[in-house]
C-alpha cells in the first residue's frame, strides 16, 4: 500500500507554508480528512493499521483519538480491532473526556492520531486516559510526519516509498527495547508514561517504553516557527487544525 500515493490521489497531501498543531512550520501538509472522506480508504487504511498493531502482539480494548483530527482514524481502527472507540477533546484548553466516556480501570487503549507530528496531542490524551485508570499500550497513527520513529512497524517497513527513512532518524535499538519489554500492554499502570529516555527522536514527545505503530513515514521539512525560511515571503496557513 502506497500511502503518499492515497493521500495524493485525494488530493490531501498539500504544497505551502502551513502551520503544524505541534506548532511547526512545514511547506508541506497532509490533510488526512480529505483522505478519509471515502470511507471505503479509511477501512483499507485502518484494517492495514490493525494488522500491524495485532501482529506485534499488541492488545487492545479501546481506542482514544485526540479530537478532532484523530476521532475518523481512532473510530476505524477501533472497527478493525474490535475495540471500543472514544475521544478525548479540548475544555479551555485542557485535553478531557466528555459526553459519558468512561475507562474501565487496566483497559488497555491504543492512542490513534491521523498524523503524528512531535505526538503532543497523542500525550495529552494519553495522561488522560491514564488519569482515568487506563493502561495505554501503543501509539498510532495513519502516517508518520518524520519527527518520532516508528517502533512497532515489523513487517511492514518494506512499505513502498518508505523504505529507509527508519535508518536514517537513528532507531538502533528501539525494536529490541520494546521486544524485551512486551507489547501486549500488561505491565499494569505506570503512573507517569516516561518520556525521560525517549529514543523516538529528541523532538518527539512519544514516552519510550510505549510502541507506536504508522502506515508510513514522511520526511517533509519541519521548522521552528522563529527559523522557518518560508516566513520571509507569507504568513504560515492552518488548513484546518488545532483551533480552527
Ligand atoms: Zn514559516
Amino acid at each position: 500500500m502506497n500511502i503518499e500515493q492515497i493521500y495524493k490521489d485525494a488530493g490531501a497531501l498539500l504544497s505551502g507554508h502551513f502551520l503544524l498543531s505541534s506548532g511547526k512550520h512545514s511547506p508541506n501538509y497532509l490533510q488526512s480528512a480529505k483522505v478519509l472522506e471515502d470511507p471505503r480508504v479509511a477501512e483499507k487504511l485502518a484494517v492495514a493499521l490493525a494488522e500491524m498493531i495485532l501482529s506485534a502482539g499488541v492488545k487492545c480494548d479501546l481506542v482514544c483519538a485526540p479530537a478532532l483530527g484523530g476521532v475518523l482514524a481512532g473510530y476505524e481502527l477501533a472497527r478493525a480491532l474490535g475495540a471500543r472507540s472514544i475521544f478525548a477533546e479540548r475544555a479551555n484548553g485542557e485535553m478531557t473526556l466528555r459526553r459519558g466516556f468512561t475507562i474501565k480501570s487496566g483497559e488497555k487503549v491504543i492512542i490513534c492520531e491521523d498524523i503524528i507530528t512531535t505526538g503532543g496531542s497523542a500525550m495529552e490524551a494519553a495522561k488522560v486516559v491514564e488519569a482515568a485508570g487506563g493502561n495505554v499500550a501503543a501509539f498510532a497513527a495513519l502516517a508518520n510526519r518524520g519527527v518520532c520513529v516508528r517502533s512497532g512497524a515489523q513487517g511492514l517497513r518494506g512499505l513502498q516509498g518508505t523504505q529507509g527513512s527508519q535508518e536514517t532518524r537513528g532507531s538502533q535499538g528501539s525494536q529490541e527495547i520494546y521486544g524485551s519489554r512486551g507489547l501486549d500492554g500488561s505491565r499494569g499502570l505506570s503512573g507517569e508514561l516516561d518520556t525521560s529516555r525517549n529514543s523516538h527522536g529528541e523532538a518527539c514527545k512519544l514516552p519510550f517504553d510505549k510502541p507506536f505503530f504508522a502506515l508510513a513515514d514522511f520526511d517533509f521539512p519541519i521548522y521552528d516557527p522563529d527559523s522557518c525560511p518560508l516566513c520571509a515571503a507569507s504568513k504560515p496557513v492552518k488548513p484546518g487544525s488545532r483551533g480552527n
